[in-house]
Order: C-alpha cells, then sequence, then structure tokens
C-alpha cells in the first residue's frame, strides 16, 4: 500500500507537470468581477481514496471558489429533505445547452432540465430556502461536516460580485416562479444560492467531502451515512450525464467518470469504490470548465484505469 500511494505522488507531480501550462488555451471566468481577479496559473491535484489517504500536488491546499460544484451538496440535502417528490420539479435529463441558458425553461413550462444546471440548482436552491427556517447556515454547517474542517467559509466578495452581477440567474429564478415551480421569495433563493456558489474550499478539502459518493452514501471516515445507497447512484448518474454541462458526452467518451466542474476552475469526478479526484486551474473553455483541469483529469485516469464503463 504505501509503495501505491508513492507511485500516486508520483503520478500527480508528473502530470501537472506536464500539463500546467495549458492554462493559457483558456479564459478566467469575468462575468462574475471578483473571479477575473484570481492568478491563473494556479493549478493543484488531489486524490482522497475511501480507506481514508489523500495525496496531492501542486496548489492542492489552496482555497478556490467552489462555484457549481456546490450543486452536488445542495442536491444531497434537497433530495434527503423531499424524497422523490423533488423529481416532480426537475428533471434528470442533459440539456445540450450551457449551463446559465433559459430557453428550455420557457419550452419545459418552467421544470428545469436537470439539477446541476444554474434553473435547477435554483430550483433546489428555493427547496433548502423553503425548508429550512436557515438555509444559508444548514448548507454551510452540512459542508463543513462533510469536510470535517468547521473553518470553511464563504468568500463575502465573491458572493456580492456575484449578486451585483446575477441578473441571469434572477431571470431563471423569475421564469420558474412565473410557472408555479418557485415557493419562496426570488431575492431569498438568489442569495441562498450565491452563498452556495461562493463558499471556497481546496482540492484537498473537496475530494475528502465528496467520499461518500463513492462509497454508497457512506463517508468512510466517520461511517456517517450522508444518503441512500439509491440516492448516491442518482447523483453520480447525473454528473455523468450532465456535471460538465455540453461536455459531458465527450467527458463520458473521453475519461469515464461522473464529474462535475465549477466556473471558479474547481473539477471534480466520482471514482465509484475508489475515491474522489478533485483538480483546479481557473482558465475555462468556451463550456465553462477547466482546460487544465480536464486534461487532468483524464491523464490520471488513464493512468490509473479508472472509468465506470470498463
Ligand atoms: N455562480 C455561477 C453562476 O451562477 C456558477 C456557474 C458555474 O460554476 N458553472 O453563474
Amino acid at each position: 500500500m504505501k509503495k501505491n500511494i508513492v507511485d500516486l505522488q508520483g503520478k500527480l507531480n508528473a502530470l501537472l507537470h506536464s500539463y500546467r501550462d495549458s492554462f493559457v488555451e483558456g479564459a478566467v471566468a469575468d462575468y462574475i468581477p471578483a473571479l477575473a481577479s484570481v492568478e491563473p496559473d494556479f493549478a493543484g491535484i488531489a486524490v482522497a481514496t475511501i480507506d481514508g489517504k489523500t495525496v496531492g500536488a501542486g496548489d492542492y491546499q489552496h482555497a478556490f471558489s467552489i462555484q457549481s460544484i456546490s450543486k452536488i451538496f445542495g442536491l444531497v440535502m434537497a433530495m434527503n429533505r423531499l424524497g422523490d417528490s423533488l423529481w416532480q420539479r426537475v428533471r434528470m435529463e442533459p440539456s445540450g445547452q450551457p449551463f446559465n441558458s433559459i430557453i428550455q425553461l420557457e419550452w419545459e413550462k418552467g421544470i428545469p432540465r436537470n439539477p446541476v444546471i444554474n434553473a435547477g440548482a435554483l430550483l433546489v436552491a428555493d427547496v433548502l430556502t423553503s425548508h429550512y427556517s436557515a438555509s444559508k447556515l444548514a448548507f454551510l454547517g452540512f459542508v463543513r461536516k462533510l469536510a470535517n474542517n468547521e473553518d470553511i467559509r464563504v468568500d463575502l466578495d465573491v458572493y456580492q460580485s456575484e449578486f451585483t452581477h446575477g441578473n441571469r440567474n434572477a431571470a431563471l429564478a423569475y421564469l420558474m416562479k412565473s410557472f408555479g415551480n418557485i415557493e419562496a421569495e426570488i431575492p431569498d433563493v438568489l442569495s441562498h444560492y450565491f452563498t452556495q456558489c461562493s463558499i471556497a474550499m481546496s482540492c484537498e478539502q473537496l475530494a475528502q467531502s465528496l467520499l461518500f459518493l463513492a462509497n454508497k452514501g457512506i463517508d468512510p471516515l466517520t461511517k456517517q451515512v450522508i444518503c441512500s445507497p439509491k440516492d448516491a447512484h442518482r447523483v453520480n448518474a447525473i454528473l455523468s450525464t450532465s456535471g460538465m454541462y455540453d461536455q459531458s458526452g465527450e467527458f463520458a467518451f473521453s475519461v469515464g467518470l461522473p464529474a462535475k466542474s465549477g466556473v471558479g476552475g474547481g473539477l471534480i469526478a466520482i471514482v465509484p469504490n475508489y475515491g474522489v479526484i478533485c483538480t483546479w486551474s481557473p482558465p475555462l473553455n468556451s463550456f465553462g470548465n477547466s482546460v487544465v483541469g480536464m486534461k487532468l483529469v483524464e491523464g490520471i485516469a488513464e493512468e490509473l484505469g479508472l472509468s465506470i464503463y470498463h
């Protein structure tokens, strides 16, 4: 086992070295001004395994804005709270559209295509806002519990910046409300959503906090039940088909792991019964996915033979 970890450390170092300069192919997200000022050449990778080990390279302990990776935590909380009735308000189909598209929402009468595009995550944010007396605190508490770290914080600069430039998300939420698919007041839903997107975490913390999805819903480090095996399966299925937005097909084709990206440059990939890979490099491609992150995940998955389709 010790040799495996040494091997893994060597592989991560080598991969990071070979891909870290590819960041020049992408562009740091600038539609949220607070994200535009992040240095583009940060790069980190961490692999946490269900036997309790974490190996990392580069900036893997540096906190960054988790952005849409937070949609996973929100979805699990909403599934736990609402049960199967959640699926009457949001579907589980790929969207084939950019993550913040509004087009389908009108055609499909305010029912989002899936919970990991913005419309679906806002719907989930409404469920949490309506079903918790203090949903933002509950969310932060859930993430801190999963990461086993009480120091995880919301980056208030990012939060303010998102709120000031959140017209598209507001439009999505108001359109859903016009169809009767949002219960709470829109400013409250947006405030919850921007709070969860603005949480700052490192690759190491994210990889460890999502291990339950690689372990049938049980946190392997604390043995706590986080969700049912069925819901862990469902989340992984949604991440496989929709987690990389309109590049999910290509990612399944080339890598074959449930994954989720965020416009802060983070990327997580779940390896069932093995562990979680998390990468961070801020420059994004046109789909909103990290350029270096995708190469790193593809590289390590290939080296270790990790794919759910083998
Ligand atoms: N907060 C971002 C938004 O709502 C999240 C998008 C993302 O990470 N893909 O636009």
